[in-house]
């Protein structure tokens, strides 16, 4: 849990305990990382303002170091924050004032398709010049190893599954992220953008106003 606001940080804390997690709290940017290297996270609650660097430095070092679900904290309603949170490799994020049984909820569903999308694996999956391994988590593209976050991972795996097929947004956001209501689909952008910034620009076709496909390169 990394948030400055100590009231905020150990309420979550308090909650997620009750909710039979272990939780650590770091208070700035700097401890957040170190705390992360020492702990080895199952997941990360994590506020954007802070002191010392910001949550989204925070996200994008502990991100390199090793994938893990991030639930991000914003002050507001406010877009930018959000969809560079999404760019940086968060994979949820709720807005403040949010209620804990919200929180915990959002926390649970995070870790559930981290685990599913594990325990579902088969061994590999090739198409084209990407290279899946579902037990690891890990993809090649034409023999070099891309990192990807936990999301951009399973959506990448989802569009895999069906390559050249367009999937609807809609249908990633209820498949991927587990919501069901059709809203957010920017957030499904947001991460094809950080797929296509990884793994390259032709790896993902858009269609637009529906959906996206998976290219299979020769
Ligand atoms: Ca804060």
């Amino acid at each position: 849990m990394v948030e400055d606001e100590r009231t905020i940080a150990e309420s979550v804390a308090a909650r997620l305990r009750v909710e039979g997690f272990a939780v650590e709290i770091a208070g700035d940017g700097p401890t957040a990382v170190a705390r992360f290297r020492a702990c080895q996270p199952d997941l990360v609650v994590l506020d954007v303002m802070l002191p010392g660097f910001d949550g989204l430095e925070v996200c994008r070092r502990i991100q390199a170091d090793r994938p893990v679900p991030v639930l991000m904290l914003t002050a507001r309603d406010d877009e930018t924050d959000l969809l560079v949170g999404l760019a940086v490799g968060a994979d949820d994020y709720l807005t403040k004032p949010f209620s804990m049984r919200e929180l915990a909820a959002r926390v649970h569903v995070l870790l559930r398709r981290v685990e599913r999308a594990a325990a579902a694996a088969p061994a590999a999956l090739t198409v084209g010049d990407v290279e899946i391994n579902q037990a690891e988590r890990r993809v090649w593209r034409d023999g070099v190893e891309v990192r990807l976050t936990p999301t951009e991972f399973d959506l990448l795996v989802h569009l895999a599954g069906r390559p050249r097929a367009v999937l609807p947004r809609e249908r990633l956001l209820a498949d991927v992220w587990g919501w069901a209501d059709g809203s957010g689909t920017r957030t499904v952008d947001s991460h094809v953008k950080a797929l296509r910034r990884k793994l390259g620009a032709d790896l993902i076709r858009t269609v637009h106003g529906v959906g996206y496909a998976l290219e299979v390169q020769p």
